[in-house]
């Protein structure tokens, strides 16, 4: 990377290129087409169906877990685990949650032993928390998970791998301190890379003359950056870009931002979420509904007893993914918060895979009152009001809160007052000050949090504390 950033920009664009072709061999290379044939082949399974294959997946990840990974075989001995004890999905519920720390600590145990070191990609996820996990992952198993994604978030919105796009990511890609091109080009995948720390009100404009003069049909990426970009077209009905469909992750998606998308880009959002452990992949239908894909994982959504919440209860979403067999992850906690759709009716698409009706970024966005409250799920206050392009809590201090608002189209010091007093009267008495801005800070991975406690991570106060110095008050 160090030698990347001393490259001129045609240069920059040729290795990202370079790399793309790398990505191309090892995402859509062998098995690709065939892992397509299937996902298509199982995309209208009946229930009886996908409890039958999942059945049968999990007994062969209980297996293979038990005889050649080196943590599960310590564990499943101790506990008189088998494989054959899976005959139900319930079943599972017999087994212990593996908790993120352990994965940190055990990592290289959790790898099937039999798995070449060569052939094994080392993936780092940026925790919240600075401290990176390692999540190894199998070549074959990266055409499987592509392949998912083509055929169950990509042509669900109608667009593909082989259609140019813009990608609105958080990758280092450009330096920080640029004037400009804020993106680089990957020609192997028509792809225009385009930064999300750079987007802002003045060069919101330079963003969407590149991806009209590149030709980009679709845009993926972080809804908050993305959002930006299209309230910029809002307020510019002048230039006028559409696009066939917009596809979100990454971030939380509030209902803000997908009107600010859909009204300035003229198309659908479909927002998914796929976790970066490789183990499950929740995409949004033509009906807007959240759909689980039963091939990525089995999904429970517990309760802070552990026990399954009901439709509509807000829980931890504890995952044994069933893509990657070469690093198992069988009940995993991975930190972030779900709940099951409340309507018994099945979706209006024809799928019967299970539906979502909520995802709430990450469990450890909580403000931690003085008296050790955690306060979470604080979401809902801020989801309630278009008029909020986005908003962000964030605490400085034990005792203190900002309440970050980035105004929409219509907005008046009143909505931001109703959303103080909605989150106050979940925390009790509790200073919050209101600050209107035109833009709210990122994390170091470029993704926008809803609640950010800056003096539990201080390498992430040092950045929020220059970005928001840099952001102009409006009053
Ligand atoms: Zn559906």
């Amino acid at each position: 990377m160090r030698l990347y950033g001393k490259l001129p920009v045609p240069l920059q664009n040729l290795s990202l290129s370079m790399y793309g072709l790398i990505l191309q061999r090892r995402y859509y290379g062998s098995g690709f087409s065939s892992w397509c044939e299937v996902y298509d082949a199982q995309e209208y399974f009946t229930h009886d169906q996908i409890n039958q294959w999942q059945v049968s997946e999990v007994r062969r990840l209980v297996d293979l877990a038990s005889k050649y990974v080196p943590y599960y075989r310590d564990v499943f001995r101790k506990m008189g685990i088998e494989a054959k004890n899976v005959q139900a999905l319930l079943d599972l519920r017999t087994f212990p949650i593996l908790e993120k720390e352990v994965v940190r600590q055990n990592s290289k145990r959790l790898v099937d032993e039999r798995r070449k070191q060569s052939d094994l990609i080392q993936d780092r996820t940026s925790g919240s928390t600075g401290t990176p996990l390692v999540v190894y992952w199998p070549m074959d198993v990266f055409p499987k998970w592509w392949a998912l994604h083509e055929r169950r978030v990509r042509a669900w919105a109608g667009v593909s791998q082989n259609t140019p796009r813009a990608m609105v990511g958080g990758r280092p890609i450009v330096p920080g301190d640029s004037k400009g091109p804020y993106w680089r080009v990957n020609a192997i995948w028509r792809q225009l890379y385009m930064s999300s720390y750079h987007i802002s009100p003045e060069t919101a404009s330079q963003y969407i003359e590149a991806m009209d003069r590149y030709g980009c049909q679709w845009v993926t990426g972080y809804g908050s950056a993305i959002s930006l970009l299209g309230a910029w077209l809002c307020e510019h009905p002048e230039r006028n870009l559409s696009m066939r469909a917009i596809v979100t992750s990454g971030d939380n998606l509030l209902p803000s931002h997908r009107h600010a998308i859909e009204t300035g880009f003229h198309c659908r959002v479909f927002d998914n979420y796929g976790s970066a452990e490789g183990c499950l992949v929740i995409s949004e239908c033509e009906q807007g509904r959240m759909h689980v894909q039963p091939e990525s994982g089995v999904l429970e959504i517990l309760d802070e007893h552990d026990q399954p919440c009901a439709p509509g209860q807000l829980g931890e979403m504890i995952i044994t993914g069933l893509m990657n067999d070469g690093m198992p992850l069988i009940r995993y906690r991975i930190g972030d918060l779900a709940a099951w759709s409340n309507q018994k009716d099945e979706c209006a698409c024809g799928r019967v895979s299970p539906c979502i009706s909520y995802i709430e970024g990450r469990s450890d966005e909580y403000l931690l009152m003085p008296d050790g409250r955690h306060i979470g799920r604080l979401s809902t206050a801020i989801k309630k009001s278009l008029s909020l392009r986005a908003a962000q809590i964030v605490q400085d201090a034990p005792n203190h809160a900002w309440l970050l608002i980035s105004p929409a189209k219509g907005y008046e010091h009143r909505d931001g007052e109703t959303v103080r007093a909605d989150i106050i009267s979940k925390i009790g008495a509790f200073p919050v000050d209101i600050r209107e801005v035109e833009f709210l800070p990122r994390t170091k991975a470029g993704k926008q949090r809803l609640v950010v406690r800056l003096f539990d991570h201080p390498e992430t106060a040092e950045i929020y504390k220059q970005q928001l110095a840099e952001i102009p008050w409006r009053c």
